[in-house]
């Protein structure tokens, strides 16, 4: 049984699967409580769940759109024992995407990891995802500095995505400047992110 926020299929939003079509599931709670949370919704309510009733509701959104990938995302997914789920979609041969504040780590089959990182957590990653980030995201904060990226660029290949802060007024121009910041500062793949979802107010 999963505590699940909502079922729904949109276009990716960020990071290098930017506009890909997917349908994503959306785990519901988050120990953390960040002040620029866009899913702040999936903090307290959801719908407990077994694993065949959201299987039926991915079926049902698939079967329109068979090549759409499957993102597990929250809230914080890695808090619920993900296992049989991601077992299951497997099985109906999807393609399982996993999006993470990076705080806990679960030995699971994903084709997909994204780790983004948060200050309200100093930054922490658990040690073990490392080696299986496909892609970090950051959102550019004043407490997010060049110390923190050098850091993690010296934990990971994987490309780093800076996006601005939703709601932030000034957050273009500032994640800009940092990202010129880390650039001259000779830090490899640091990418200028966007959040589509914002843009195109999708969800
Ligand atoms: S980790 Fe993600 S879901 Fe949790 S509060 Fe922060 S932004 Fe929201």
């Amino acid at each position: 049984m999963l505590k699940i926020s909502e079922v729904f299929w949109s276009a990716q939003g960020e990071g290098l699967h930017s506009g890909t079509s997917s349908i994503f599931i959306r785990l519901a709670g988050c120990s953390l409580r960040c002040p620029y949370c866009d899913s702040r919704r999936a903090w307290k309510t959801g719908r407990s769940l077994e694993t065949v009733a959201i299987l039926a509701e991915v079926i049902a959104l698939k079967a329109v759109r068979p090549h759409v990938r499957v993102v597990i995302t929250g809230g914080e997914p890695l808090e619920q024992n993900l296992k049989e789920l991601v077992a299951a979609l497997h099985r109906l041969r999807c393609r399982v995407a996993l999006e993470t504040n990076g705080l806990h780590f679960q030995d699971l089959h994903f084709n997909w990891w994204t780790v983004s990182p948060k200050d309200v957590s100093g930054y922490s990653v658990h040690p073990k995802l490392w080696a299986k980030a496909d892609e970090i995201k950051l959102v550019v904060r004043p407490s997010l500095d060049l110390d923190v990226v050098k850091k993690m660029r010296s934990c990971t290949e994987a490309p780093i995505f800076l996006q601005p802060e939703r709601r932030d007024r000034r957050r273009y121009p500032r994640t800009y400047a940092f990202y010129k910041t880390c650039c001259a500062a000779g830090i490899p793949d640091v990418r200028l992110g966007l959040q589509l979802h914002t843009i195109f107010r999708i969800p």
